[in-house]
């Protein structure tokens, strides 16, 4: 950890532009701040973080921003270990009960994710959390404002899983 870009220089040096060179989408749960798992300053990430790294429109209209207005070439689609959102999820499912308010949204858009990692073998919570990165990252390579970037190769999307009991995040 060399905790880099977080002096009063760097707050001055981007205060007036921006140029991170990475999007992350991810899982909002609080062991997980991406600048601090990635030991990242001011103006580095782009950050959209919600409950279950899902992809909605809000956050979509975010990352369609990053990438059209400042140019940043990469997106990492972030998830973790023991994530609360997609065991939620597999509650649901189990148990058929209906998840409080708008926490549905939620379980609705990680439901997609189930059946696939019902075919891989291991742990159901764990491939259900892979299965769900793999899905936000296919929802954004399936954008059409972002196509332009991903058929030129401007712009790369990447999934990450991030153990808690290591700190270490898996790229694929
Ligand atoms: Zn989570």
């Amino acid at each position: 950890m060399m905790h880099p870009d977080q002096s009063p220089e760097t707050r001055l040096s981007v205060s007036k532009s921006q140029a991170p060179f990475a999007i992350v989408l991810s899982c909002s749960d609080s062991r997980l701040p991406p600048e601090v798992i990635f030991d990242q300053g001011l103006g580095d990430l782009f950050v959209v973080r919600v409950a279950g790294n899902i992809v909605e429109p809000a956050g979509m209209g975010s990352i369609e921003y990053a990438v059209g207005h400042l140019g940043t070439p990469l997106i990492v689609v972030l998830g973790h270990q023991n994530c609360g959102a997609v065991s939620a999820t597999l509650e649901s499912l189990q148990h058929h009960t209906e998840p409080h308010g708008d926490v549905a949204a939620l379980v609705t858009a990680i439901t997609p994710a189930v059946p696939v990692a019902e075919q891989r073998p291991g742990d159901l919570l764990t491939n259900t959390i892979k299965a769900n990165i793999e899905q936000s990252r296919d929802q954004i390579m399936q954008n059409k404002e972002l196509k332009p970037a991903l058929d030129s190769g401007k712009l790369k999307v990447v999934t990450g899983y991030y153990s808690l009991d290591d700190g270490t995040v898996s790229l694929t």
